[in-house]
């Protein structure tokens, strides 16, 4: 029997549900897939519900994970396998080597030196990062990571007599006996590619939502100025086009919850670098749970602003970059063809698990979202099991701990 804890994902949800157990005297270890902690969060711009950059949360929840030596985590951890049952889990982690030595002097010199690059995953594409890398300025853990298959020869050579990292390190194997296990692996974006009839992947001017957000990072690959990806000019008009991928049987076949909420935040963005520039929302219906109303209360009294209820039916590219909308006003019926600066599909939300094979006793539903479990010990935090913002899913990982706290408790 263990009073251990296992959480699976390093998410905003995860956290919270391994610092509430931790807090609470029990021992937790987080295994997040990536190289740093903080999940979708860490990619935002600003959050709701008080639209805060992801540093205002995320910077709490790494210092309480610093000052408690009851949670371990690791990082570019995946779960192999599990074995047993409740209360007397043993979990199989397989770690990537990180190849860079704990504690060495800072690497940020050294690695801004190397010519190696490769397409930078945390900004969705947008630019490339070195071979020796951190995410983001307060990327958690600090220490920088090394990706060796990016390295040019001449890298290989400086790094050999640089110090600091370590190119022949080897993946471990960990053995982690646990009474009960969280499973917070979050959610993906929607793969945009496959909306091919919105030129996603295609038309350089046409960006998901998370690349809006990672555009107007001050962190980003813009330094926060939203610039459109083909010739770094600032847009004066954007189309957001809603449920892009959501709420359609051919692709999600749920309503994604958060992306009504994401395209009126960054209308806010866009309207903030220039009061002037043009904004129209695309829209089936427009989703603002519970006190969100305000904000789209607040982006309709923009004079820039306009809303048009009607699906798009298409995105094409004409020869100035710029994109071309067909759409047809729902309300008056009209079929409209619009040429906008940029486009921004509001892409769903997708749980990570779509698709994937988690090894544990758990099921999951035709769109990857887990549905049980909890007789078992393992339960869900998060946009795990269902899309939710925030605030809802720090909630979840709350309650997922507590949940998880009274398997273990007196074992
Ligand atoms: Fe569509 Fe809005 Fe639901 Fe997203 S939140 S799927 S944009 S209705």
């Amino acid at each position: 029997m263990s009073n251990s804890i296992l959480v699976v994902g390093g998410g905003f949800s995860g956290l919270t549900a391994a610092i509430e157990a931790a807090e609470l005297g029990y021992d937790v270890y987080i295994i997040e897939k990536t190289p740093f902690l903080g999940g979708r969060v860490a990619q935002l711009n600003k959050y709701f519900p008080k639209l805060c950059p992801p540093s205002c949360g995320l910077e709490i929840q790494f210092q309480r994970i610093r000052k408690n030596p009851r949670i371990k985590f690791f990082t570019q951890a995946e779960l192999v396998s599990v074995s047993g049952t409740k209360g007397k889990y043993t979990a199989k982690v397989h770690v990537q080597p990180r190849h860079t030595v704990p504690h060495s002097v800072d690497l940020g010199l050294l690695a801004s030196t190397l010519e190696g690059a490769a397409p930078n995953e945390f900004e969705f594409g947008l630019a490339n990062r070195k071979a020796l890398y951190r995410s983001m300025p307060f990327a958690f853990p600090g220490r920088y990571v090394l990706d060796p298959s990016a390295l040019s020869t001449k890298d290989k050579i400086k790094l050999a007599n640089a110090g600091g990292c370590l190119l022949d390190e080897e993946a471990k194997e960990l053995s982690l006996d646990v009474g009960a296990i969280v499973i917070a692996t979050g959610w993906k974006p929607y793969d945009v590619t496959r909306l091919a009839n919105l030129g996603a992947g295609a038309i350089k001017n046409c960006v998901s939502n998370m690349q809006l957000e990672r555009l107007a990072s001050p962190f980003g690959p813009t330094q926060g100025i939203v610039k459109r990806p083909s010739d770094g000019r600032a847009p004066r008009s954007v189309a957001f086009v809603q449920c892009a991928g959501s709420r359609d049987q051919n692709h999600l076949n749920f309503c994604s919850y958060i992306c009504c909420m994401a395209s009126l935040k960054q209308a806010l963005y866009l309207s903030e670098q220039d009061p002037d520039i043009q904004i129209t929302i695309f829209y089936i219906d427009l989703r603002t749970p519970g006190r969100y109303m305000n904000v789209l209360e607040k982006v309709k009294a923009a004079p820039n602003v306009r809303f048009v209820k009607g699906k798009v039916a298409e995105i094409a590219e004409n020869s100035a970059g710029n994109v071309v909308l067909v759409a047809e006003d729902a309300v008056s019926g009209e079929k409209l063809t619009l040429t906008y600066d940029m486009a921004v599909l509001a892409t769903g939300m997708q749980p990570t698990l779509a698709g994937e094979k988690l090894p544990l006793p758990v099921a999951v539903d035709e769109d990857g979202f887990v549905v049980s479990g909890e007789e078992a010990g393992i339960f869900t935090a998060g946009c795990a099991r269902m899309p939710l913002d925030v605030m809802r899913s720090a909630q979840s990982g709350t309650s997922a701990a507590m949940k998880a706290v009274q398997t273990v408790k007196g074992r």
